[in-house]
């Protein structure tokens, strides 16, 4: 474990805060943005890499703070050229994260905490229960490590990894301005995507927000009964009011919310679920998202057959709902959805 130290981590500030730390300083204003571009930008790890400030400054800014990033304790790199990590931060809690490279651009999958309490029957997180929410800082951070691994730009963040960010609401909507900050990584509202499982009083809270930060919301049955054996953690919070807080939200953003539907081998693909979830979605504005489970090895839900998904696809579309079968990312290494749990058997960083 890292050594505690009782100064503060420098990336904790905000740019008001580098701001009154650089006139306390008695240095002239252009000196927060700077030191901002060192610390959010261009993600440097210690104060003497920030070579536009005088010697002087770095020193006293060294006496005042410290870097306190996460480690990386290990990694697995996929066919695919995705890359799942280990992060671990300063009190020991460790995350995985995902970088996803394709063509010119490079997604982020963060975790929002350290396993899950939600509890789904399909989801490798949630069956190691919840050992605590990150912080915003920590959020972003895994973002920086993968664009520092990547040396490259980050062009979209989603928040799939581990943990429920409706849980965690206000660390989650402050990582989402640091992450749109155009003076940090400055990654457009509309590529920084939220996954809820549902809890309907936060997304009411998402929809009054005025960025137009993306939501998708993990539906996976329109059937009251399957979805609360699937998804036990959000049964209070009933298939009827998220039809109808999805529309309210709708209705305030005149966005599209997209829903995940991963189809699990006779549970969720039969002629009834299919059906329903054509109601439920039929008529509004929405996204449905169609993956074929991931397969966990201790689970007794198996994934569909590609054919059922393609049927359900047709069915949707032919009631004019918009549907992508997506291809889950990294199978290899177990970084797709859901199935992010601390399983790195092995290698240490770099071996
Ligand atoms: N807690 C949030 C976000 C993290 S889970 C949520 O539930 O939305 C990220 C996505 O992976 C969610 O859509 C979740 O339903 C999905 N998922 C979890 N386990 C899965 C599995 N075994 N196969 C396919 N998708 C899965
Ligand atoms: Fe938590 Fe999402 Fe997994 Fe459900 S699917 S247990 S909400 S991480």
């Amino acid at each position: 474990m890292q050594r505690t130290t009782m100064r503060r981590d420098i990336r904790t500030l905000k740019p008001e805060d580098l701001s009154q730390l650089v006139s306390d300083l008695g240095q002239p204003a252009f000196r927060a943005k700077q030191i901002g571009e060192w610390l959010f930008q261009k993600n440097v790890r210690s104060f003497d890499e920030m070579t536009n400030l005088p010697k002087a400054l770095r020193e006293q800014l060294a006496e005042r703070y410290s870097f306190s990033a996460p480690t990386e304790t290990a990694r697995q790199v996929s066919r695919d050229g995705s890359r799942k990590y280990l992060l671990t931060f300063s009190d020991g809690t460790a995350v995985e994260t995902v970088g996803m490279p394709r063509r010119n651009k490079l997604a982020v999958c963060i975790s929002t905490q350290a396993g899950c309490a939600m509890g789904c029957a399909f989801c490798a997180t949630g069956m190691s229960g919840l050992m605590r929410s990150l912080s915003a800082r920590e959020m972003v951070d895994q973002v920086l490590h993968v664009a520092d691994d990547f040396n490259e730009r980050v062009t979209s963040v989603v928040f799939m990894g581990q943990g429920e960010p409706f849980a965690n609401f206000d660390a989650t909507v402050e990582a989402l301005r640091m992450l749109n900050d155009p003076d940090g990584l400055a990654i457009g509202a509309r590529h920084l995507t939220v996954s809820t499982c549902g809890i309907i009083p936060s997304i009411r809270r998402f929809a009054e927000l005025p960025e137009q930060f993306t939501l998708a919301v993990s539906l996976h049955s329109a059937v009251q009964e399957t979805r609360n054996k699937l998804m036990p953690g959000v049964k209070k919070f009933t298939l009827l009011r998220l039809h109808e807080t999805l529309q309210l939200y709708t209705e305030k953003t005149g966005r599209r919310p997209s829903y995940e539907f991963a189809m699990i081998d006779g549970v969720n693909d039969t002629r009834p679920e299919m059906e329903a979830l054509v109601d439920f979605c039929a008529g509004t504005l929405c996204h449905v998202n169609l993956i074929q489970l991931n397969d966990i090895p201790s689970s007794p839900l198996k994934p569909s057959p590609q054919e059922k998904v393609e049927r359900l696809q047709h069915l949707l579309e032919m009631h004019g709902v918009e549907t992508t079968i997506r291809n889950s990312r990294g199978q290899d290494i177990d970084a797709a959805c859901g199935q992010l749990k601390q399983r790195f058997a092995v290698k240490k960083a770099g071996e």
